[in-house]
């Protein structure tokens, strides 16, 4: 800028580009990214439900003619023909469930439900109906502060709360006890789910919210790996986010939070 004598404004010179083509070509390329990623997307979704809603009829017949051999020729066959066709049986169990969980998952987006006013306190009562067998069982005790009335899917909100209330129980380590709170940040309300159990070390703290990912084998916990996946999943669809705190031995809080 040039001044005269006194510090006033003479003239301004500089260049001047005209940047409406850059602009148009970067807008026409964002919306063609975000076509393809709305195709994968698709493309993805659809391959999770052929793959485990598909799978199942074919994986069905194997078990039902291996059930039959079992039955048909079981003194012809010696003790080793036995053992093989058991370990196929358990493969076709642990298959069908494994099918069963993706298609869950699939769900999640396909089948939800339009988000209403929904009271936590009424679906934790649904949880613990729903699991009153497994609670009896381990002499579970199941602490909760009043709960929020939040806006969601009924339906999901139960799963989400039963899959992490159900890990609770399932990872503790003598009586399990868990306790269900949660606080108000003004715009999201927090819920958590805290337990007594056997805790995760920090460096699986991700790894656990992916789909099929255990840190222990079945025969010494049951499971397939796809319950928290599902949290996940259910948790961003609400727009979100879910994580836990933990230490080995010390137990560990899952939270998830919903925005109002
Ligand atoms: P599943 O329970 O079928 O194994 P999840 O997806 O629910 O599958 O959990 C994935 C893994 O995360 C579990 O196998 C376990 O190793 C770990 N995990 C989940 N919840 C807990 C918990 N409350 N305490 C300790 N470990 C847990």
């Amino acid at each position: 800028m040039t001044r005269d004598e006194n510090g006033h404004p003479l003239k301004v010179s500089g260049v001047c580009f005209d940047v409406t083509d850059m602009k148009e070509g970067a807008k026409k390329d964002l919306v063609k990214l975000n076509e393809n990623l709305l195709r994968s997307n698709n493309d993805l979704k659809q391959f999770a439900y052929i793959a485990s809603h598909d799978l199942q009829e074919p994986l069905r017949m194997v078990s039902s003619f291996l059930q039959l051999i079992e039955k048909k020729f079981d003194d012809k066959l010696d003790n080793e023909g036995k053992e093989y066709i058991k370990y196929a049986v358990e493969g076709s169990k642990r298959m069908y469930e494994l099918l069963n969980g993706l298609l869950a998952y699939s769900r999640i987006e396909t089948k939800g439900d339009k988000p209403r006013e929904v009271d936590m306190n009424e679906v934790l009562n649904n949880v613990k109906s729903n699991l009153s067998l497994v609670i009896k069982e381990t002499n579970a005790i199941i602490y909760s502060k009043p709960l929020p009335v939040i806006f969601a899917d009924n339906e999901q909100m139960i799963r989400l709360m039963q899959n992490l209330i159900e890990n609770g129980i399932k990872f503790s380590k003598g009586v399990p006890q868990i306790t269900i709170s949660s606080s108000d940040t003004g715009d999201q309300n927090i819920i958590s789910v805290k337990d007594n159990g056997i805790g995760i070390e920090s460096k699986y703290f991700e790894r656990i919210f992916k789909i099929f990912q255990r840190l222990h084998g079945p025969e010494n916990y049951k499971g397939t790996g796809i319950g928290l996946a599902i949290c996940k999943r259910i948790v961003e669809r609400h727009g979100g986010k879910i994580f836990v705190e933990s230490e080995p031995g010390k137990g560990s809080t899952f939270y998830f939070t919903i925005p109002k």
